[in-house]
């Protein structure tokens, strides 16, 4: 990165960079992130981190695949205190609609077959813009994640949005959803089901009813499939606080979960708070809630045994082909694994199984 220039996201903290990079010659504003982020990355390969990444731990592959995220904003106006991305990254910047169009056009021509929709905060897309249009094709569209998300739909790729807030304007992505533009998966990042808890965390959207959310949402397209990830032994967590968030779970029967145990993060608000928990209630609630959401996704995955679905090709050895369904984003969530009669298979294919077997996480099937 020497001699280079640091534009991006990380301009708001520009220490951040200078401190770390003394070579560095300029950090400027926050519009061209995209160059920063992969320059950063190629310079200093980022130590994965569940509570700052976007991206999976095994990163952004470069070369062209089947599938690819698409970022369409970066930064953060929320203040969430066990976390430093709106202080490490800047608020909301969101970019034009037809920058993002632009770009996944060019994905899904190059042979993109499924785009992850992926920022900080999905649902608050375009705020910062005051949702204003920008001419795409014949028309104008707006900054707006339900504009958006039906234009992409319409590209010819699956369409995956993560990082989506359960604000009350979410309710409008469902339709495009039972309509079959988006895929029907939302990532909801719940991380707490106590309202307590929910305030001492300072999370956006503490206050809203999310299992009526979810009702609604799943009585508007019953296919969809739920992710959320939770953090558990947040300082001040009761046992009562703890129980209520697993009975949310066991109401909510989410489809895919991922856990935390909280953890200091340099520079988290939540570190000053009190009666941090020692490390064994920690891991013990962390074991009784994956114990919950692990029987909550068998029982669900049975349920798809004989079912007959499309599923996405991602990889296929002498032994099979590794499969993902709809419900499934890459590298975070379950697998379909086609065993016989896969031969003709390559990464990207659309293929419509008969699901055979069904495990904890993982799903088998065969062609029809
Ligand atoms: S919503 Fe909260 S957790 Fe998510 S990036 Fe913003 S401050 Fe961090």
């Amino acid at each position: 990165m020497a001699g280079s220039s640091a534009p991006g996201a990380l301009g708001a903290e520009p220490e951040f960079i200078t401190g770390a990079h003394p070579r560095v010659l300029a950090v400027t504003g926050p519009q061209q992130y995209e160059s920063v982020l992969d320059a950063v990355h190629r310079a200093v390969p980022p130590v994965p981190d569940p509570f700052v990444d976007l991206l999976p731990a095994t990163g952004v592959k470069l070369t062209p695949r089947h599938y690819s995220y698409l970022k369409i904003s970066e930064g953060c106006n929320h203040k969430c205190k066990f976390c430093i991305i709106p202080d490490m990254r800047g608020r909301l910047v969101s970019r034009p609609a037809h920058a993002v169009l632009r770009e996944a056009e060019k994905l899904v021509e190059a042979g993109v077959r499924e785009l992850l929709v992926i920022s900080q905060d999905t649902s608050a897309y375009g705020l910062d813009r005051k949702h204003d249009t920008s001419p795409w094709k014949d028309r104008e569209v707006r900054a707006h994640l339900t504009d958006l998300a039906r234009e992409l739909g319409s590209l010819g790729a699956w369409v995956r949005l993560h990082y989506v807030y359960p604000y009350p304007h979410v309710r409008d992505l469902i339709p495009l959803m039972a309509e079959g533009l988006v895929l029907p998966y939302l990532d909801i990042p719940f991380q707490h089901a106590h309202p307590d808890t929910l305030r001492r965390m300072a999370r956006p959207a503490a206050a809203a009813r999310t299992l009526d959310e979810i009702a609604a949402w799943r009585s508007a397209c019953p296919e969809i499939a739920l992710r959320s990830t939770f953090i558990v032994g947040y300082p001040g967590e009761t046992e009562a606080e703890f129980q209520t968030l697993l009975d949310w779970l066991d109401a909510a029967q989410l489809d895919r979960v991922g856990c935390f145990q909280y953890e200091n993060v340099a520079g988290a608000r939540s570190n000053d708070l009190p009666d941090h928990l020692p490390a064994e209630v920690k891991q013990e609630r962390y074991d009784r809630f994956m114990e919950k959401a692990q029987a909550i996704s068998e029982a669900k995955l049975a349920a798809r045994v004989g079912q007959v679905i499309q599923v996405i090709v991602d990889e296929v050895d002498a032994e099979g082909a590794t499969c993902r369904t709809k419900a499934d984003a890459p590298e975070i969530d379950g697998n379909l694994f086609i065993d016989e009669g896969f031969e003709t298979l390559s990464p990207g294919d659309l293929v419509t199984v008969e699901v055979d077997e069904a495990g904890a996480y993982d799903l088998w099937g065969k062609p029809v």
